[in-house]
C-alpha cells in the first residue's frame, strides 16, 4: 500500500449538464451571496450564469452550489463564491479591459471576469492544472480567456499594461513586477499575508508609480507560490 494516496479531484469526470435543478440551486447561491453583502448586480448576474458544477468533478455535483470552497487537482481549491464575487466587485471591472489574474485553478474565477466582459490573461503555476483547462470544452465559450503556465510572480511583461490584476492566492508581499505592469489608475485585489488569515487589499496606481492602499476584510487562502511546477 502506497503511504500517501494522490486523489485527483478534477475532471476525471466533469458534468455537462445544466438542469432546472441546477439553474434554481444558482439562483439560491445568488441570494445566499447577496445576503452576505454584494450588492454589484453584474456580478451577481455572472455567478447565476456560470454552471460551477462544471468546474468540478461530477463527484461534486449535489455541493456544487454550496457558498464554499472545494478542493481541486494538485491540493488547490476553487475559490468561495462569495470570496470570487467579493474580489471582482472590488475590482469594477469594465467591458474591454484587460484583467490579469494570477492563479487559473479551476478558471471559475476567470469566467466570472469574462462575464463581465473582460479580456482575461491568467497565469497557473500547476502545469496539471493548466493541463486540464486545456481540455474543458465548455469555457472555450469565452475566446476572451488567455491561459497561461507561468510563475505569477512575473506577470506577463509582454501583454502588459494591464487595467486590473486579481491575485485568487495568499501572496506574501505585493509583487513590484506586477504594479509596473499595470496602468495609472489600474487596480490590484490582492489577499495580502503569509499566515492562515490574509486581508484584502485593493491598491491603486498613481501617476508616480506609487500605490494608494484601501484595506478590506479577512479571507484564507492557499499560498502564492514562487516558480513554476511541472
Ligand atoms: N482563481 C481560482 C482559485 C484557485 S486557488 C479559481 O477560481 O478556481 C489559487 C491558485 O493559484 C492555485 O491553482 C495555485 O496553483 C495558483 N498559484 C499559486 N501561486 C501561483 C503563482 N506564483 N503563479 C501562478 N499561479 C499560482
Amino acid at each position: 500500500m502506497p503511504a500517501v494516496v494522490q486523489v485527483n479531484y478534477i475532471c476525471r469526470m466533469r458534468a455537462t449538464e445544466d438542469g432546472y435543478r441546477h439553474k434554481g440551486l444558482r439562483r439560491k447561491l445568488v441570494e445566499t451571496v447577496r445576503g452576505k453583502g454584494i450588492t454589484d448586480e453584474k456580478v451577481l448576474a455572472a455567478i447565476e450564469n456560470i454552471p460551477r458544477h462544471f468546474f468540478l468533478d461530477s463527484a461534486f455535483d449535489e455541493v456544487a452550489y454550496e457558498d464554499k470552497a472545494f478542493p481541486i487537482a494538485e491540493k488547490q481549491t476553487i475559490s468561495q463564491p462569495y470570496t470570487v464575487a467579493y474580489q471582482t466587485q472590488l475590482l469594477e471591472v469594465k467591458p474591454h479591459q484587460k484583467v490579469l489574474e494570477i492563479g487559473t485553478g479551476s478558471c471559475y474565477q476567470a469566467a466570472v471576469l469574462a462575464e463581465l466582459g473582460a479580456k482575461v490573461f491568467t497565469i497557473e503555476r500547476q502545469k496539471k492544472l493548466f493541463d486540464t483547462n486545456k481540455t474543458f470544452q465548455w469555457i472555450k465559450k469565452y475566446p476572451s480567456i488567455k491561459f497561461f503556465y507561468g510563475d505569477g510572480f512575473e506577470g506577463l511583461p509582454t501583454y502588459a499594461p494591464f487595467d486590473k490584476v486579481i491575485i485568487t492566492a495568499a501572496a506574501p508581499f505585493v509583487p513590484e513586477k506586477l504594479i509596473d505592469q499595470m496602468k495609472v489608475g489600474g487596480m490590484m485585489v490582492i489577499p495580502f499575508g503569509s499566515g492562515d488569515v490574509q486581508v484584502m487589499k485593493r491598491l491603486i496606481k498613481q501617476q508616480d508609480g506609487s500605490v494608494k492602499e484601501e484595506v478590506f476584510d479577512n479571507f484564507s487562502f492557499v499560498p502564492m507560490l514562487q516558480g513554476k511546477n511541472d
